[in-house]
Formats: structure tokens, sequence, C-alpha cells
């Protein structure tokens, strides 16, 4: 079995972004939000069958650890109540989306987050997600302000209600910000990669693995930055006397195989155990073309890693024994209800 463990509903019906357009222009008017639009099962399933399922079935991968769309979680516009509505209304479509499709997408929650608003007003969501949709992750923005990091690092306590619900449900967090309104940081180009990179290193530099010693982060897009100068941060691990580096992330952070060529590929593989590894492709996201050099989607990870130097078992623990492993409740979820053992 092959699990994709990073995908949106980047695809959605486009009455629910455009309820969304309608829910800001009214906040800043003043004035209450239009009510929620109507969606058809047909209308979810057209925009699958076309999108998501299709890309599954041309590549060969079997279920998708599906989320709402990342820049469009928006947690820098409007209130906590806005983001409450948004979130409330994004996470019931993927619910939507999964029950529609059970064998192939299972559910990731966004969070009402919201710049300099505790992250305590996330729990009630969260616990709605799991017990109610079966969703098995969340996504986690360290930095709901859209780029200009107004929030404490992801080490400081302020962060630590959402970890202890996180061990109660023994559900995981991808680390993934939202879109940028700085304009000296491109969404998808730079603020996607610097979230990605600062929040290893907010984490490496801080106690939550000692405070939550089972507590499971998933770095993006190949850890951004991270694999690349792996030795800058076992040295700075070293100078300021946290220990070796892979004893102190590699028991709690993992990193998705969204990095859209072969050398980038070889490079994660060479430098993260492959224990840490867990496949993903974002398809139908940032990247959607062809590269001329291969003549595939850079998005169509699956590729590279059938290439690359390892042991069939090996892939198999990036394609599925890890993802299994890192979302504590997937085998039970999709057993329990009856999809895939
Ligand atoms: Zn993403």
């Amino acid at each position: 079995m092959i699990i994709d463990c990073h995908g949106h509903y980047t695809t959605s019906p486009r009455q629910h972004e455009g309820w969304r357009q309608q829910q800001i222009e009214a906040h800043a008017a003043g004035k209450p939000p239009p009510p929620r639009p109507t969606m058809t099962d047909d209308e979810i399933r057209q925009t699958i069958e076309g999108g998501q399922l299709k890309v599954q079935r041309e590549r060969g991968t079997d279920l998708t650890i599906f989320s709402p769309r990342a820049a469009g979680m928006g947690h820098h516009l409007g209130d906590a109540t806005i983001s409450e509505a948004w979130a409330t209304a994004c996470n019931e479509l993927i619910y939507r989306v999964c029950s529609l499709f059970r064998k192939n997408f299972v559910g990731v929650a966004m969070l009402p987050q919201s710049a300099r608003v505790s992250p305590k007003n996330c729990l009630h969501e969260i616990d709605r997600c799991v017990n109610q949709y079966g969703f098995v992750g969340i996504n986690l923005n360290p930095d709901p302000s859209g780029g200009h990091w107004q929030d404490p690092p992801l080490g400081d306590r302020y962060w630590y209600p959402v970890y202890e619900k996180m061990v109660e449900h023994d559900i995981p967090a991808m680390i993934h910000v939202s879109a940028s309104c700085n304009p000296t940081h491109h969404t998808t180009g730079s603020h996607y990669l610097n979230g990605d990179t600062a929040g290893f290193n907010q984490l490496m530099t801080s106690s939550v693995f000692k405070d939550f010693p089972t507590i499971k982060f998933i770095i993006p897009h190949g850890g951004g930055a991270v694999p690349y100068h792996w030795g800058r941060y076992r040295g700075l691990a070293q100078d300021a006397k946290l220990g070796l580096l892979s004893d102190l992330m590699l028991n709690n952070v993992f990193f998705d195989t969204c990095v859209y060529h072969l050398p980038g590929q070889e490079l994660l593989a060479k430098v993260i155990p492959v224990d840490n590894i867990l496949f993903a492709s974002e398809m139908i996201g940032a990247v959607r073309g062809i590269d001329p050099e291969t003549g595939h989607h850079y998005d169509d990870t699956k590729r590279y890693i059938d290439q690359l130097p390892l042991s069939a078992e090996q892939k198999a623990q990036i394609f599925e024994g890890n993802a299994r492993r890192v979302y504590g409740r997937l085998s039970r979820t999709l057993e329990q209800q009856g999809r895939r053992s």
C-alpha cells in the first residue's frame, strides 16, 4: 500500500472559496457572514474524480492523508471567530471527501488559529475532528500571522495545550504555514520552506521532546533546508550542549518527500534515516508543471523514491510502514471503518 501523507483539497468546489471571500468581506464591513453555500455530493465527487483520485490512479498510489488547502487557511485574516467558522467549514468538507472516497482519503484537520490568540481555542476543533470525523492528524501553523512571526516559537509553553491534545489522541502534527501576507516572503517559494526550517530549529532548541516524549511532528517539503544543512544543525546542537542531534530529534521528528527532483530525494535519503522519511507528494499543489528534463510532473515524487538505491523493505517503510507508525490512529481508523486493512 502506498500512503501519500501530504495532500490538500486544492480543487474544492468554487462556492467554498467563494464563501470564504464573502466571509472576509463581510467581516471587514462589520456585517455577519452570509449563510454557507450548498455543495452536493456530486459536485464534490467531480472535483476529486477529475483531480486527486485521477492522479492517485495515474501514479499508482493508494491513500492520501488529506487536509484543507494550506495556503487557504489564512490564519492572518479576520479574527478568531472568522478562523473558527472557516476551519469548521473546511474540515467538514474534508470529512465529506473522506466519506465519499473511503478507500482513498483519510482526513487531517486545519486548526482555527489566529495570530496572537492562544492555540487553546483549537482544542475543541481537534476533539471534534478526531472523535466525529475520524481524522488522524492536524496541520499546525507555527506562524498564524502569515509571514510576520508574531507568535511565540514552537518550544514555548504557549503551544503546550495543543501538544497535550496531540498526545491524548495519538495524532501527529504537520508543521505547515499558510499564505504569506508579507511581500518579502513568497508563499510557496520561501514562506513554506522557511516555516519548515524555522519549526525544526524551534523544536530543536526547546524541551518539547523532554516534556512530550511520544509526540510526533512531520516537517513537510522534505524538511525545508534542514536535511541539506544537517551538519549545521548537528554543530549548533553540539555547541549549545544539547547532545547528539539524532538523539535529540529523530524519535519525534519526521520528514516528508515533497522534494521535486531526484538529487534532492537522494540527499534526503542519504542524510535522514529511512525510519524518519514519509512518502508524500502534495499533488495538485504548489508545483503543477512538467519537468522538461524528465518529461514527468515535478510533484510525481513516487518516481524519485522508486529510483533510490534502497532495498524493497526500506521503500515499503517510506511508502507505508512509517506513516502507519507516525499516524498512530491510521491503521485503527482504516480497520474500524472497514476501509483498508
Ligand atoms: Zn502542504
